[in-house]
């Protein structure tokens, strides 16, 4: 009998039956799919799940949790498809590579998480560090840490003396040859074994640097440096093993290759000519347009001695051409998802895109919209995140002010939950 017993209690908590309701009342809230915002909603959550959305404020049972937000502007949890959540900006650190074991990484990059997670950003995509990212989100998941959702591509892939060679400017000896473990490819077989190393180390997607960079220690900051036949084995490859390609593209020749090969997301897109925003509309790629990274890097590289000398006249030149780029994807049609490569500038700082997108003429919702509907299109979990929506995860957020009225209230993140966890409440 007592087992019995045991046994339908054992059951009854596995399905939840003694699991508290949270309700929230919602001021605002912001219904990103519908470009709409409503006016005095309740959200009712169970568990890490959203159950029901209702007009009005509902009237909680004892027991249940009530989370007030009636004079907040209430939305979905925020995505951000382009971070690094293992680095950040400081003057000279191109040493670094040479002074931080993965620890002292691990560490500092525990600021990064938190703070990513407190300015509003519940989910992210990190396109690229040293291994410490597959590390930081699997610690974030097991409750160890506190961070957003993580999706990482682990190790970025480029070819050799590209973006994201990790031995760029070395001397000679200290150069050698990566090679497709460390993410150096050459020719379609490398760009298989490439993709499997990242399969084998965890990786959730796969970046590929497709042009030159910016902050990378070589000359050209916007060539083509994959041919068309290596994206098209990185994207086959990738396909295999069920992941989404991400290409960082900055001069055009580069930007259509990797359309054409079938990447999902051009990253940055400074220097498409019309004809890349075509193949972008053709082929439904995503811009993931990074415009706070050009204003920023621009800003920094007019420090003395903030960059080296190779990279600070690519800073110059290229960042401030980031956010006209994308008021004419925008315009054209081209289908966006929201992203702004934290870490090359000083991350929760985030929310400034937002700004930056409205200025180039993309209303406030649809920025919003970008940044979690698209968002979770781009990640291939609509299912579950970007909106707030029955069966799905909890992951919501609440601002100070009205969004729609003035964008600074975008910064002024009040609440956070993710995963039915409240992690702020100010
Ligand atoms: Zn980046």
């Amino acid at each position: 009998m007592k087992r019995i017993f045991c046994f339908l209690f054992c059951l009854l908590f596995s399905i939840n039956i003694f699991a508290q309701r949270t309700v929230i009342y919602c001021g605002k809230l912001v219904v990103p799919q519908t470009l709409e915002v409503r006016d005095e909603m309740s959200i009712l959550i169970e568990g890490n799940k959203i159950i029901d959305i209702q007009k009005g404020y509902f009237i909680a049972s004892a027991g249940d949790r009530v989370i007030d937000l009636k004079s907040k502007t209430v939305m979905p949890g925020l995505i951000d498809c382009h971070v690094h959540i293992t680095s950040e900006t400081k003057k000279g650190n191109n040493v670094e590579g040479f002074t931080l074991n993965p620890a002292d990484i691990a560490f500092e990059s525990l600021k990064y998480a938190n703070i990513t997670l407190m300015s509003g950003f519940t989910t992210i995509r990190d396109l690229g560090g040293n291994g410490v990212n597959i590390s930081m989100r699997n610690a974030i998941n097991r409750g160890s840490v506190i961070g957003p959702r993580i999706y990482t591509a682990g190790k970025s892939i480029a070819t050799t003396g590209g973006h994201a060679d990790p031995t760029n400017s070395l001397r000679k000896d200290l150069m050698g040859n990566p090679g497709p473990v460390e993410g150096v490819i050459n020719g379609a077989d490398e760009a298989y074994q490439a993709v499997r190393q990242r399969y084998k180390e965890g990786s959730d997607l796969i970046k590929i640097t497709a042009t030159g960079g910016v902050l990378s220690q070589a000359k050209d900051g916007a060539n083509a440096q994959f041919t068309i036949e290596e994206v098209r084995a990185i994207v086959a490859a990738a396909k295999d093993y069920g992941f989404k390609v991400a290409a960082h593209a900055h001069g055009a020749e580069g930007i259509k290759r990797a359309i054409r090969g079938g990447v999902n997301s051009i990253e940055h897109g400074t220097f498409m000519d019309d004809e890349a925003l075509q193949l972008m509309k053709q082929f439904g790629t995503y811009l993931v347009p990074t415009i706070i990274a050009g204003k920023s890097t621009a800003d920094s590289a007019k420090i003395q001695g903030y960059y080296t000398s190779i990279v600070t006249p690519k800073a110059l030149a290229t960042g401030p051409l980031i956010q006209a780029a994308f008021g004419r994807a925008y315009k054209a049609g081209v289908k966006i998802a929201f992203g702004t490569d934290a870490g090359v500038f000083a991350h929760g700082k985030n929310w400034r895109e937002f700004v930056y997108m409205t200025e180039a003429g993309m209303p406030i919702l649809e920025c919003i919209r970008a940044a979690t509907v698209n968002a979770a299109d781009l990640l291939g979990v609509s299912s579950t995140l970007g909106t707030i929506e029955k069966g799905k995860f909890a992951d919501i957020i609440a601002v100070d002010g009205d969004p729609t009225k003035d964008i600074n209230a975008m910064g002024k993140v009040k609440f956070v939950m993710k995963d039915g966890v409240v992690y702020k409440n100010d």
